[in-house]
């Protein structure tokens, strides 16, 4: 038997690590085992290593896998933020992607979706109080400890499928990141000690599932978000392309854009594909 760490040939990677037994048994059989849901993490596809789990669970809701399967990598070697941007996944962290088949009208509220689900579940899992950043990342006392990625294929009227990506720092020292360490947090820097991602990621899978059954019963899930969203009432950049806007993020349309309020007076709209925020 290899010890966690050894490395070996793989066929994903030309090095990886065998990693058999975390610190707090983070298995698939343990992330499974009497899982109190319905679809949402029933299948588990678990590696080790990975480029990136948003592209094993492209390739996988291509195959049309079951609704809810979860593609969970200790590490991620490429993780993906949004506009290609780069997301650090080291083993310790929560690097997960969701296959969904919603309805087309439901897949403006994914991310938002996804969003208040880490937000419940690291409450819930850790009494730690979170804050949303308009329009993907959950915040510790300001600095971003989760992010999420919404990937999908969409025809003119039905969805193909939507992949939803979770970025989690759960036990990060990210005194060792010095590239993010004043935007970024984790759990464990927040508690100073380690976190178990067994308890977090089985609590993220009934959160995900029971607004996704909201979103489905025609409820709204915007009130919520709007009062976690740190943004708003704030003075803000928008980048968009080259160009930059500034103003006072105003309020959330009903499909989840943000409303900036320009010094001029007008009011713009920007969606989260598009822009970042300074
Ligand atoms: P903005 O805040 O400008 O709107 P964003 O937060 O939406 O951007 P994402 O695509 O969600 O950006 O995340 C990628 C960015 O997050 C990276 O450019 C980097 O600055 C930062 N980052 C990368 N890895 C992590 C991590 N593990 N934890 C926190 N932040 C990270």
């Amino acid at each position: 038997m290899q010890e966690k760490g050894t490395q070996c040939q793989d066929r994903q990677e030309k090095l990886c690590y065998i990693y058999l037994m975390s610190e707090d048994n983070f298995n698939s059989t343990a992330i499974t085992n009497g899982l109190n849901t319905r679809f949402i993490g029933q299948n588990v596809l678990y590696y080790p290593i990975l480029t990136s789990t948003m592209e094993i669970a492209r390739q996988q809701a291509i195959k049309k896998a079951l609704e809810g399967t979860a593609v969970i990598a200790v590490r991620q070697t490429r993780g993906k933020g949004r506009l290609n941007r780069t997301w650090l996944s080291p083993e310790g962290n929560i690097s997960m992607s969701i296959i969904l088949y919603p309805a087309k009208k439901h897949l403006p509220f994914l991310t938002i979706l996804a969003s208040l689900a880490v937000l419940h579940s690291i409450e819930d899992s850790t009494g730690l109080k979170c804050q949303l950043k308009w329009p993907n990342d959950v915040l510790i006392n300001g600095k971003k400890v989760s992010g999420i990625l919404l990937e999908s294929q969409a025809k003119t009227d039905n969805v193909v499928y939507a992949t939803i990506g979770f970025g989690i720092n759960v036990n990060m020292k990210l005194k060792d990141y010095p590239e993010i360490t004043s935007i970024a947090t984790s759990l464990s820097d927040e508690l100073g000690k380690t976190t178990s991602r067994l308890a977090l990621i089985r609590n993220l899978f009934t959160e995900v599932e029971e607004l996704y059954l909201k979103l489905q019963s025609g409820q709204s899930l915007l009130d919520e978000w709007q009062e976690r969203l740190i943004t708003l009432g704030k003075n803000i950049h928008v980048r968009s392309g080259e160009a930059i806007f500034e103003g006072i993020a105003e309020s959330v349309a009903e499909d989840g854009g943000l409303l900036l309020r320009c010094s001029d007076g007008n009011l713009m709209k920007f969606m989260a594909g598009d822009v970042t925020l300074r």
